[in-house]
């Protein structure tokens, strides 16, 4: 089937009294007929479920939906994206363990690599596709490469094939942070990523009623005992090692589990992705076209635009689109906050992917906290506006644009 069939139709989510949507089993435990069937679910012999920490009906509907749309082996969905890129790391990774990163991350990933150094995990931060740099920094320490397929708020673009080849050529997996291309724009498992994590929040949600994450496992990845102590007796599992260690371990244990009624508003907001996606990308582009035609004084930045450095990779990475998000540069912090505060139409928070137009200055907001070099790698400039553009009339929008400009 078609991605957009796949939205409405894929996983095995019909209901049993026929209704269109899966219900929401807002409840934290299940009761078996026997102590035998208990006993089984929690032995691992018998499917079925026990307790919402642990697994959902509902939340495995989001799941299964997730999963046959990033073509993976399987997905787990946590109460946030930065729970799921917690889990997705922590799940391979030990005391001694480096991270290989692409330095333009979002600003909460680089926070988490920090805080995660205290458990003896280092980052090392690398210029994205930059492959001279990449390989330098391989050590018999690195375990995994990180990256954002559109970087955020840089707007740079991974090129996940080959950034795959590189990190399977030292024996260790990719995991790739997909929120802001979404599987619409690619599927990364095709390319090579191991690991796909969505923070849903975004453009899965659509509408910014849940905050909630899922990764996806593609099964491909071929750990081995030398190099993953940590997932000991899962190996035993072949491909399904990484999702058994993850469900029996971590994500229980730390109770990162998504709520039942967020997973079904993901799914109904899972259903207009791909009509969503058109729209946000086709109305960035037409913004993007117009600041860079009427603007000399404003620099603006798209990976849809022949002017961005990212535009090549761009093309041959993404498809059906260039996503809903540019920045522009507009010559100083105060113009920037005349702009935002004229404007009527879009909101003034920091949030990208819903079906409203949002502006942020980022330097005075979330990245508040970097530092000047974190500040350079992630494109974050005093005058620059991020715009995550909704699916409004474009021309409501360049008319608003206009006006607060002038
Ligand atoms: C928002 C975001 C996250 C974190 O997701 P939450 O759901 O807010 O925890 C991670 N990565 C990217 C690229 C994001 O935009």
């Amino acid at each position: 089937m078609g991605f957009n069939t796949d939205l409405l139709h894929a996983g095995k989510i019909k209901d049993s009294k026929g209704a269109t949507l899966p219900p929401i089993y807002q409840s934290s435990a299940f009761e078996q007929e026997t102590s035998e069937d208990l006993a089984g679910i929690f032995g691992g012999r018998k499917m079925g479920f026990c307790y919402t920490r642990v697994a959902n009906p509902t939340v495995s509907a989001f799941e299964e939906r997730i999963n046959k749309l990033e073509g993976g082996l399987a997905s787990v969905a946590c109460a946030s994206g930065m729970a799921a890129i917690s889990m997705a790391l922590l799940n391979i990774l030990q005391a001694g363990d480096e991270i290989i990163s692409s330095a333009s991350l979002y600003g909460g990933s680089i926070d988490l690599f920090r805080d995660i150094e205290a458990f003896g995990i280092k980052t090392i931060y690398v210029k994205n596709n930059d492959w001279d740099e990449i390989e330098k920094s391989f050590t018999e320490k690195t375990k995994v490469v990180f990256a954002e397929t559109i970087g955020n708020p840089c707007l740079d673009v991974t090129d996940i094939d080959k950034l795959a080849e590189i990190a399977h050529s030292h024996g260790v997996p990719l995991v790739l942070d997909n929120t802001t291309a979404t599987p619409y724009l690619v599927k990364a498992i095709e390319h090579g990523a191991d690991i796909v994590v969505n923070s849903s929040s975004k453009y899965i949600n659509g509408s910014s009623n849940s905050i909630s994450g899922i990764l996806t496992d593609s099964g491909n990845f071929k750990w081995t005992k030398d190099r993953y102590p940590v997932l000991g007796e899962y190996l035993k599992f072949g491909k399904f090692a990484f999702v058994s260690k993850l469900r029996n371990g971590l994500y229980r244990n730390v109770g990162v589990c998504l709520s039942p009624l967020n997973a079904y508003l993901n799914i109904i907001g899972l259903e207009t992705l791909g009509l969503r996606m058109d729209r946000q990308s086709d109305n960035a582009y037409r913004l993007a076209k117009w600041f860079e035609e009427n603007y000399k004084d404003i620099k603006v930045n798209y990976p849809g635009l022949e002017s961005s450095d990212w535009h090549d990779v761009a093309k041959r990475v993404l498809k059906n689109g260039f996503g809903g998000i540019l920045t522009i540069r507009v010559g100083s912090k105060e113009r920037a906050f005349e702009i935002m505060n004229k404007l009527q139409i879009p909101y003034i928070l920091s949030n990208i992917g819903d079906t409203k137009t949002l502006v942020v200055h980022p330097s005075s907001t979330i990245s508040l906290h970097s530092t000047e070099k974190e500040l350079e790698d992630s494109g974050v400039y005093d005058d620059l506006i991020r715009i995550s553009v909704g699916i409004e009339d474009i021309d409501d929008l360049i008319a608003d644009f206009k006006q607060a400009i002038n």
